[in-house]
């Protein structure tokens, strides 16, 4: 085992779980043993949620001016730690070095957005009639739970952290399983950062523990990004019990070339959202809508996907079991008679044997009803379909249950705005493959990608961790003056 056990951290402190149950945490890069994670009790939830509520009365009372001085110190940290943090994100989870140099700086962006919110956070005040104001504040919510999927395991806790507690509230932080490492450092930071003991809290687990999170009477709002199918659950379990939620779920984001789009531009981006961090992404583009004749464009993008090598500039897959599932996509697709451009099944990296690794893959003449047009793969696999015309494409667009992103590459200004219009997804490209908006803008999709209101960073992250206190105040200036004199 190259690692410690890997500890929960309970009001400042690593403990060690005292649970019987445990799970390997292997490299998809090469299947090295890293270390084992606990399954916890939810004795030791009970444990973390006590830590943070006793914490809530003094952070939460701390002026927001002075909780941000730990985040500076905090993004200080992580660029002191930039190589460190990088290289464990990408042994944990499998992404090429470059791509986990990229997901810690977007950590210090998240960072440095938070650092900004006593400027954004100022409420509003008004004399309403004479003598009587009305004013709001935003106001902590309490203890709040993060639950947080395997795929960027250091950006999407790093998504609810800075915002949460910089605003005042006290977290539980639930990592991936698969990915548990990087929480740890995370901790480990921000103590060193100056944030007082029981703010910040990681408890291990899966299922049996993001279930107490959600019937936990002392935890106020559950963050959640992972699954649809999870999305739900939680939402479901979390409201259920009267709690505020934001669950992200699930993605099938579009992209739709039209006959005028720069070819090499198009099949650059189109490479690249397909099979950046081995396709599994949420903002992955995995269906892509060709309108009309775009043949000259899908050879381009051939030619893209036929540069990248597994091992070298495409990441592993999380684990044995995700590659089998995607391989099995693109065979039941070609089964159905959509053709492979390009196969990405059965590779092997040499002195990467036990690596989990799938090829980039293009599948061409796919049809709407396949399984590969219409479920997230979360894999290197791009979906091409045809249509004559761009209403074609939308339709296609629309029908997809998801709707975290759709691009549409094109020079035509007209065009692109009446696909803005009309694609229902809550993040849009113009010639943009990953249409992740950048701090102060939020990130957030429509329909089966996200339940609950809000998003889940930038500016509408704070209506999200806050809950707003409207007063009315009515003083009589003639007392003031009489008590003056
Ligand atoms: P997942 O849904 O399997 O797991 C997410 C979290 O839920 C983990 O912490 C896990 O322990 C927990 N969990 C798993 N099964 C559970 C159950 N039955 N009940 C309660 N908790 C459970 O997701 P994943 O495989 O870790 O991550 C990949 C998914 O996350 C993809 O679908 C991807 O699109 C999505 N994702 C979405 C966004 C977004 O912004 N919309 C961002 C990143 C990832």
């Amino acid at each position: 085992m190259k690692y410690a056990l890997v500890q929960n951290f309970i009001n400042g402190n690593f403990l060690t779980s005292g649970t019987s149950c445990f799970l390997d945490v292997v490299s998809p890069i090469d299947g090295t043993y890293l270390s084992k994670v606990p399954l916890s009790t939810t004795q030791e939830l009970n444990k973390a949620v006590h830590a943070a509520k006793a914490a809530f009365p003094a952070w939460s009372k701390t002026p927001i001016k002075e909780r941000v001085q730990v985040f500076f110190r905090y993004k200080f940290l992580l660029e002191q730690h930039f190589q460190d943090l990088a290289r464990l994100v990408s042994e944990e989870n499998g992404k090429t070095m470059a791509e986990a140099v990229a997901e810690i700086e977007k950590c210090i962006e998240l960072t440095e957005f938070a650092c900004s919110l006593p400027q954004l956070i100022t409420g509003e005040v008004l004399e309403v009639s004479k003598g009587v104001e009305c004013r709001t504040e935003h106001v902590p919510l309490g203890v709040v739970a993060s639950i947080v999927p395997f795929n960027f395991p250091s950006m999407v806790p790093n998504w609810t952290i800075p915002n949460a507690l910089a605003l005042g509230n006290c977290m539980i932080l639930k990592p991936s399983e698969k990915v548990p490492l990087s929480a740890g450092r995370i901790a480990s930071l921000l103590k060193e950062a100056g944030l007082p003991d029981g703010v910040f809290n990681i408890v291990h687990g899966a299922t049996e523990i993001v279930e107490a999170i959600c019937d936990h009477p002392d935890i106020e709002a559950v963050s959640f990004v992972g699954s649809t199918k999870v999305a739900k659950i939680v939402y479901q379990r979390a409201t259920h019990h009267y709690k505020r939620c934001l669950a992200l779920g699930g993605a099938k984001n579009h992209i739709m070339v039209l006959p005028d789009a720069i070819p090499s531009m198009t099949a650059q981006n189109v490479a690249a959202s397909m099979s950046g961090c081995a396709g599994q992404r949420c903002m992955a583009a995995s269906a892509m809508v060709a309108v009309g004749n775009t043949d000259h464009i899908i050879q381009k993008i051939v030619e893209e996907a036929k540069k990248i090598i597994p091992g070298d500039n495409l990441g592993a897959v999380i684990s044995k079991e995700a590659k089998e599932r995607i391989e099995r996509y693109i065979s039941e697709a070609e089964q159905q008679g959509a053709k492979v451009l390009v196969d990405g099944r059965n590779v092997q990296v040499k002195g990467k044997e036990n690596g989990t690794y799938v090829g980039p893959t293009v599948l061409d003449y796919v049809q709407p009803h396949m399984a590969v047009a219409r479920e997230e793969i979360f894999g290197p696999v791009i979906s091409i379909m045809r249509t004559n015309t761009v209403d074609e494409a939308l339709a296609i667009e629309n029908a997809s249950p998801y709707g975290n992103a759709a691009s549409v590459f094109t020079q035509n200004g007209g065009a692109a705005r009446y696909i803005i219009e009309r694609a229902s997804a809550g993040m849009i490209g113009v010639n943009v493959g990953v249409p992740v908006p950048r701090e102060p803008f939020s990130f957030g999709g429509w329909n089966e990608s996200k339940f609950g209101v809000g998003d889940i960073t930038g500016k509408s992250s704070i209506e999200f961790w806050t809950k707003l206190k409207k007063s009315t105040v009515k003083w009589n200036p003639e007392s003031g003056i009489n008590w003056m004199s």
